[in-house]
């Protein structure tokens, strides 16, 4: 055993010591349930299921046909979405399957051919800076400057599921590296 410890780095059983617990100081140990963010797990990849991957996959086969997105009936306000920055330029929603407690898209109105950040051409320069500076007053507005991620999903590697360009941001707690 003491030759295992070392193996391990320890440099004695008592960095391995298990703590007495007390059955009454079990017993006030309260079960806390997830919050909202972290009871629909939908990872960015790692952990994406197999369906996921064939949702992104189908998702992508027809991302050139100029089909209408869910994105298209969000701008239109044909459906709900709850807005937190619209401008002439962009919008920006809130997530229906929020992974932080702060987790807003940010769309072009016009997608111009930006079904994915692989379509991107020179043209769409001034769209793209715009989209990062919304994404920024987007941070601003939702109280989380201090730290905040910007994610692209671009392609079925990467799980995109829809193909009109947007910028997933999020914060509101602590993030890890590297992403899933
Ligand atoms: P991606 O997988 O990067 O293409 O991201 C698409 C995102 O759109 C996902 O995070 C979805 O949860 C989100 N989403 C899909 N439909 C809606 C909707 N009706 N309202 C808000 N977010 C949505």
């Amino acid at each position: 055993m003491a030759a295992l410890l070392r193996s391990c780095g320890a440099g004695s059983a008592k960095a391995f010591a298990i703590p007495r617990i007390s059955s009454r100081a079990l017993a006030s140990v309260k079960f806390v349930p997830p919050l909202r963010f972290q009871s629909r797990p939908r990872s960015f990849c790692v952990k994406a299921t197999s369906s996921e991957e064939e949702a992104a996959k189908a998702a992508a086969a027809v991302a050139d046909t100029g089909a209408p997105t869910i994105f298209d009936k969000i701008i239109a306000k044909e459906i709900p979405s709850t807005i937190v920055y619209e401008d002439e330029k962009v919008l920006a929603f809130r997530d229906i399957s929020p992974q932080a407690p702060v987790h807003v898209l940010v769309i072009p109105k016009l997608r111009d051919g930006l079904t994915h950040l692989g379509k991107a051409e020179e043209k769409h320069s001034e769209i793209l800076g715009w989209l990062l500076y919304a994404a920024k007053v987007v941070a601003e507005k939702e109280g989380i400057l201090d730290g905040f991620r910007v994610v692209i999903n671009s392609g079925p590697t990467a799980c995109q599921s829809v193909y009109h360009l947007h910028l997933h941001v999020l914060g509101g707690r602590q993030m890890k590296w590297p992403p899933g």
